[in-house]
């Protein structure tokens, strides 16, 4: 394991604020995995699970059991860790600019290498690696080449930078309470299958592009976009990209980190990216619930200022007409029951105890497409 530090950009004058990356494997493997947890600074489940999975790999790798490149970055996000405000932690968005640390909009990697590609006069064919090999080569340089503007530009310039060359990207994020979720691309789903069954995913989120420019997105969505680009040329999905919802933000608890590092470990291993012992190696599970288009998710909002009473709680499946909670006024006695809009799976709930009606209340994926295709702010 090698330890690195990458400095960012716009550090305060006489300081230095710094991505920790720990680099494990084979420096020489063609394989390179790259999980970073704790982008939203305040989701730290993740945070944890890097530290269970630190010490399963020094192991591991001592043995000489890892294949592939495995960079960990366990807080990838020294900006928001710093952000307290009347002693509370704030992760989620920037405090100078309010910009959601993930929304990469800055990163334009498809516009960028396309560009690149196409001032060197790339002809992909059917050699596909030739074709990942040169392409990844131009995303590697156009990542290189971006001057942030900002300290989240100059973060987000760093993670991509680390990121941008790797075979399989694991974001690793939280709720506020919830059930182990994630998000990808319809197209990686089947990719992913085994490590939502070994993860136990309750609620698997698939959209081709969220319009996010989240972290995940930003890397796989280039691989499609040139695909689509030279529809006649060999060029595969080479980045995997998920982000993963490591349920609710206190349930830190070592048998969770260390139940997830195991999964984690377990996907891995069926990859070949690292060698478990036979006695470690376990079957998935069984998936928990089949994938839903993230068109068919529902953001439930309050419907008016008050105090909330939840009937429903993360998990739960919840039919159309529903009652999920009360919003209750008691200054003017009025009381609305808000219905659930859809059918589906509550996977997350916000907890607020007072809302105001841009809060939400909590967020239910159905199997049905209702075209509501965005995400949080
Ligand atoms: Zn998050």
């Amino acid at each position: 394991m090698e330890k690195r530090t990458y400095p960012l950009r716009h550090a305060i004058p006489g300081t230095e604020t710094v991505v920790t990356a720990f680099h494990f494997g084979p420096a020489q493997s063609s394989r390179k995995i790259y999980i970073q947890a704790s982008l939203h600074a305040d989701e730290l489940p993740g945070s944890l699970v890097a530290h269970h999975l630190f010490e399963r790999l020094e192991r591991l790798e001592a043995q000489g059991r890892v294949q592939a490149q495995i960079v960990l970055v366990p807080m990838c996000n020294p900006l928001g860790l710093r952000q307290n405000l009347f002693y509370g932690h704030i992760g989620r968005f920037d405090f100078a600019t309010g910009q959601n640390y993930n929304r990469l909009r800055s990163i334009r990697l498809f516009d960028w290498a396309l560009e690149r590609l196409l001032e060197q006069g790339f002809e992909p064919g059917d050699d596909a690696a030739l074709n990942v090999r040169t392409i990844r080569s131009a995303l590697q340089q156009a990542i290189a080449a971006f001057e942030p503007q900002t300290s989240v530009e100059a973060l987000h310039a760093v993670l991509v930078g680390l990121a941008v060359d790797a075979d399989l990207v694991l974001d690793l994020h939280c709720d506020n309470h919830a059930v182990l979720h994630l998000y990808t691309l319809p197209q990686l789903w089947q990719a992913f299958e085994p490590m939502a069954r070994h993860l136990g995913s309750e609620c698997q989120i698939l959209a081709e592009d969220s319009q996010s420019a989240s972290f995940d997105e930003s890397l796989s969505t280039p691989w499609l976009r040139l695909q689509r680009h030279w529809p006649e040329a060999a060029i595969p999905l080479a980045c995997h990209s998920a982000t993963v919802e490591l349920r609710g933000e206190r349930d830190l608890s070592h048998a969770w980190a260390q139940q997830d590092a195991d999964a984690l470990l377990q996907y891995l291993h069926q990859l070949g990216d690292v060698q478990l012992p036979d006695h470690a190696v376990r079957k998935a599970p069984e998936l928990a619930r089949a994938p839903h288009p993230l068109q068919g998710m529902q953001y439930v909002n309050a419907p008016m200022p008050g105090i909330v009473v939840y009937h429903v709680q993360a998990g739960d499946w919840v039919q159309c007409g529903q009652p999920l909670a009360d919003v209750v006024d008691p200054v003017s006695q009025e009381q609305r029951t808000v219905l659930s809009p859809i059918e589906g799976v509550v996977f997350a709930t916000s907890g607020q105890r007072f809302v105001h009606p841009e809060n939400k209340l909590m967020s239910i994926s159905g199997a049905k497409d209702i075209g509501n295709a965005s995400l949080s702010p």
